[in-house]
């Protein structure tokens, strides 16, 4: 390189335009789920004075149950990838950043309390109240936010969702959701009628 200076002006003689586009973060798999769950410290924007291994979500038993209501109620899964439904989006929004709720910090705290009063260290009564104390205040912030909300859009993708045509096995609506079209007693009854939007098409091909 030569020596520039800042400011210094230049006369560019060739150059090329190179076409290209950037690609999104590849999608999340069921099974990645699972282990952002046991290891979530690299989505935290801050961990405060957490050890990676002090921040996990749920626990060895509970985790799959978490994955099984994600996919009943909040996004869909094809291919073994994971899609945001209309609903996940209005969970998310409703719930809002730095809160408690979407907080992992929440459970390290939480978790690292409990490992004191199994040490004698720490009073079960003043988790107790605490524990009370932030579920009225949650309670109360969503109340108090739920003036501003606003989910039409995502209402009208829900609602747009319905009426494709009637399922063939049970006779309930069939929904079209992001890369498949669904049987709506899916939830109730768990009826399996699904088609994909994309049949016998190679992934490397497929226009999004
Ligand atoms: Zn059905």
């Amino acid at each position: 390189m030569p020596d520039i200076k800042e400011g210094e002006v230049g006369t560019m003689l060739s150059g090329q335009i190179k076409a290209g586009s950037t690609n999104p973060p590849s999608r999340f798999s069921l099974g990645d789920l699972i282990k952002i769950m046991c290891n979530p410290a690299p989505y935290c924007a801050d961990k405060e004075d957490f050890k990676n291994s002090e921040l996990q979500l749920g626990t060895e038993a509970t985790r799959s149950g978490i994955v099984s209501i994600l996919t009943k109620r909040y996004v869909n899964v094809s291919k073994n990838l994971v899609y945001m439904l209309p609903e996940g989006r209005v969970l998310i929004e409703a719930l809002g950043e730095n809160n408690y709720l979407t907080s992992v910090l929440t459970s390290g705290r939480m978790e690292r309390y409990l490992k004191q009063i199994q040490k004698g260290e720490g009073s079960v009564s003043s988790f107790v109240k605490r524990t009370e104390d932030i579920t009225k205040e949650i309670v109360e912030k969503l109340i108090k936010d739920a003036d501003s909300w606003n989910f039409i859009e995502y209402a009208n993708d829900i609602h747009k969702a319905e009426e494709v045509d009637l399922c063939k096995k049970c006779g309930a609506p069939v929904l079209e959701r992001e890369t498949f079209y669904g049987c709506n007693n899916f939830k109730k009854t768990n009826c399996d009628f699904r088609i994909s939007k994309v049949v016998a098409e190679s992934r490397s091909v497929r226009k999004t």
